[in-house]
């Protein structure tokens, strides 16, 4: 495998072009890891330490090929790109592109573009978070909303870092944790009233949500957009409800109520019935 020796953060799975920094993060932190060596612990999912990653498998959730005619579009990073990895994903075609929601999710991202021949998309706003920028391997995505390619559309709604993604396509709306899905988002039909699925949240391992004001950007971001799935940060936090997209809107109320608010703009919002589901 033609990996770079450069060093990895076991932290938080972040590769840097030179002993990295002291993150202020939680233990097991301090220590790095190399890809021969890349026995990485269990997440560390904290900010500021930009990155965390867990070993999964590439047809994972976090790491996930979306097909289309124009080329396989790559969803998010993990830090080990072995072998098997990389014969998966060329079995499939290989990679036109690989857009990564925050800066969570950056990893070995120049290792990733150098072994599929492809270009990385980030926003422009999280560019202070990248621990290398060779020339040619990544494009920021400067607009707030940017298809990458036919059917398959990157969404800026901010939040969780300022250039947080979400990215559309076929009604299917990968949140990574920019939207983060909560154990309530599966309860069975006819769930109770009043019941949430989803958190929106700065900093989740420290419990920090976001204010009225972040949420209400977020909604209005991906908006105009029909989905009936939302696919989450790990295995198991797929959601599918043809009335999904209300749920979130729902979410979104009950979170901003629950912070004390009687009275804000997003409490306003309603889902047309017609672009609700798909
Ligand atoms: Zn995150």
């Amino acid at each position: 495998m033609s990996t770079s020796p450069l060093p990895i953060c076991t932290a938080c799975g972040t590769q840097y072009s030179s002993p990295p920094p002291h993150h202020p993060s939680p233990p097991p932190a301090k220590s790095v890891s190399t890809p021969a060596n890349s026995s990485l612990p269990p997440a560390n999912h904290g900010q500021p330490c930009p990155n965390y990653k867990k070993r999964t498998k590439t047809n994972s959730p976090k790491t996930r090929p979306n097909p289309t005619p124009q080329g396989n579009i790559l969803w998010d990073l993990i830090t080990l790109l072995d072998p098997e990895t990389v014969d998966f994903i060329k079995s499939k075609g290989g990679l036109k592109a690989i857009v990564i929601s925050h800066p969570h999710y950056y990893t070995t991202y120049v290792e990733w573009a150098r072994v599929f021949g492809c270009e990385v998309l980030v926003s422009k706003e999280d560019r202070e978070w990248l621990c290398r920028e060779p020339e040619g391997v990544v494009r920021f995505l400067e607009g707030e909303v940017e298809e990458v390619v036919r059917g398959v559309t990157a969404i800026k709604t901010g939040g969780h870092f300022r250039g947080s993604l979400v990215l559309c396509w076929e009604g299917r709306l990968c949140i990574a944790d920019t939207i983060v899905t909560v154990p309530s988002a599966y309860t069975p039909h006819p769930r109770p009233p009043g019941q949430t699925s989803y958190s929106f949240q700065w900093s989740i391992p420290n419990m920090i949500p976001l204010p009225p004001d972040d949420i209400l950007r977020i909604w209005r971001a991906i908006k105009p957009f029909k989905f009936d799935t939302t696919h989450g940060a790990f295995v198991g936090m797929d959601v599918r409800d043809k009335g999904l997209k209300r749920r979130m809107l729902e979410s979104m109320k009950i979170q901003v109520r629950g912070e004390g608010w009687d009275k804000h703009e997003i409490l306003e919002e309603v889902v047309d019935e017609v672009e609700g589901s798909i």
